[in-house]
């Protein structure tokens, strides 16, 4: 059976931080050029890109994990105002670090749609 190629990265520090995700979720995952990534600067970027592959059969859960990482990531750096305290949150935080509230997954859903 042969790996099918998920993503593929420009850093080794990137591609590890989806790799140990993936693994936390019960998908075998390899990293491929690796050892390449610390010549970038001296061989062409592309060769220093490092490929992340999985099984096929763990394609689509794979996939799932980095949506939900992006998703994830994207969430994080914008900013949401507590409806209560008026204090603000990372946009992937389900409770107020202030006040404790619960914020309001509607507010969550509108961000994610920017
Ligand atoms: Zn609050």
């Amino acid at each position: 059976m042969k790996r099918a190629q998920l993503a593929v990265y420009r850093t080794v520090g990137e591609a590890r931080l989806l790799a140990s995700a993936l693994e936390a979720a019960g998908v075998a995952v390899e990293l491929r050029g690796e050892s390449l990534a610390p010549l970038a600067g001296e061989i062409p970027m592309s060769e220093a890109w490092v490929e992340l592959w999985v099984w096929p059969h763990e394609l689509d859960t794979a996939r799932q994990v980095l949506d939900a990482m992006r998703e994830n990531e994207a969430a994080a750096q914008r900013v949401v105002a507590c409806p209560k305290c008026r204090e603000e949150n990372p946009g992937n935080f389900e409770v107020c670090w202030s006040c404790g509230l619960e914020l309001p997954s509607g507010l969550r859903v509108q961000l994610r749609a920017v």
